[in-house]
């Protein structure tokens, strides 16, 4: 049996929730870090897992990743998180998402959930059949909600924009060169925001198909998704998945600058340490990508309007330069400096 103590990545999280349903073979954790600040919100990831060990670590630290986001960016929500182990062919049925929002009911509203790797709108409909505890859901003309893609592809856009200033002191990606991991959702916003700014991309995927159709819209190049860390550029933005940046990889880095859009970027707490002690600026991965879960937290609660949500997203590079200035005065880097606010505002400081 998998139990979550002794996991490096346990941080008394509240409650996890093993769901099974031999009907329709779902098979999910939902994983509540926090409650503290309100109900523990963050999308539900359908990945296809090694074992079971590998999605519980993840449901672990996404949804602790969470609770430090929503703190972060102000939001009244806690941090929860659901995954989908998924077959190999990721093969995702009507039924299994009804037995998911059945099972997110149960929660009573201690836990949201919404879009993420592996999830789309029309999967949040058939959630909504069993459940009014999810957001992310289409919209008509100018309410807040949908995909929340764009909009954390739009704070992490300005995230890459702030740290470039503090950086390289310009105001400007005009010319610059931007190592994009990833073809997805969010890289795809951030490539053509910083395509329309003049940056050059250089842009992998796994998925070469997805990578070329990104590369034709921007103005790109495609390299391979195992050289894209080690290019020579001014910012890497890694908008893919988790735990890319590791003892060897940082090591390999040839940038100034690392801002992206992925959860969990570092592989291990130490990261940010490496990071900083190469000289390389660090934008907190759950500070710069915190767009999508605003924009869902104010379809949610139904307190604010689009222009509000803009707003809320533009406060993205004033957080980023508050955790640089406290990293520049007491010398830890602005991993260290992120979460050591974070735990404070959910009250484990
Ligand atoms: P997506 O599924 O649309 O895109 C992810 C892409 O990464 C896919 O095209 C996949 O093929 C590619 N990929 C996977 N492994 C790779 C590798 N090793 N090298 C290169 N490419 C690889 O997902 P998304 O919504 O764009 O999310 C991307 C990241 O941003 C995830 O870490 C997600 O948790 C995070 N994030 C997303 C949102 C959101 O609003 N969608 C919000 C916050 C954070």
């Amino acid at each position: 049996m998998i139990t979550p103590w002794g996991f490096e990545d346990f941080d008394a999280h509240e409650n996890l929730h093993f769901v099974w349903n031999e009907e329709c073979g779902l098979k999910a954790i939902i994983a509540v870090h926090s409650t503290h600040l309100g109900p523990a919100a963050g999308g539900c990831r359908f990945w296809h897992y090694d074992d079971a060990a590998e999605a519980l670590t993840d449901a672990l630290r996404l949804s602790r990743g969470m609770s430090y986001k929503n703190a972060m960016a102000g939001l009244p929500l806690g941090g929860g998180k659901a995954v989908i182990l998924a077959d190999p062919e990721r093969s995702k049925t009507t039924d299994m998402l009804h037995a998911f929002g059945k099972a997110v009911d149960q929660l009573c509203g201690r836990y949201v959930t919404a879009e993420d790797v592996g999830m789309s709108v029309s999967d949040m409909i058939e959630i909504r059949r069993n459940t009014p505890f999810v957001a992310g859901l289409p919209v008509e003309g100018g309410d807040v909600g949908g995909d929340p893609g764009p909009h954390t592809s739009l704070g992490v856009f300005l995230g890459i924009k702030v740290a470039v200033r503090h950086a390289l002191g310009r105001d400007s990606l005009n010319g610059l060169h931007i190592a994009l991991q990833g073809a997805g959702s969010v890289a795809t916003g951030v490539a053509m925001h910083a395509a329309n700014e003049g940056a050059r991309l250089s842009i992998a995927d796994v998925d070469q198909a997805k990578a070329h159709k990104l590369a034709d819209a921007a103005n790109g190049k495609v390299v391979g998704p195992d050289e894209i860390l080690g290019l020579e550029a001014d910012v890497v933005s890694p908008c893919a998945l988790g735990a890319i940046l590791d003892e060897a990889t940082i090591a390999a880095l040839k940038t100034p600058i690392v801002a992206g859009g992925a959860n969990n970027q570092l592989a291990k707490p130490g990261d940010g340490q490496r990071l900083h002690e190469r000289g390389i600026l660090y934008a907190p991965d759950y500070v710069i990508n915190a767009g999508g879960i605003i924009n869902v937290s104010t379809e949610y609660l139904r307190d604010g309007d689009a222009s509000l949500v803009r707003e809320r997203i533009e406060g993205i590079p004033e957080r980023l330069e508050t955790i640089w200035a406290e990293s520049a005065d007491t010398g830890r880097d602005p991993a260290s400096v992120a979460d050591a606010m974070a735990q404070r505002l959910i009250g484990r400081g």
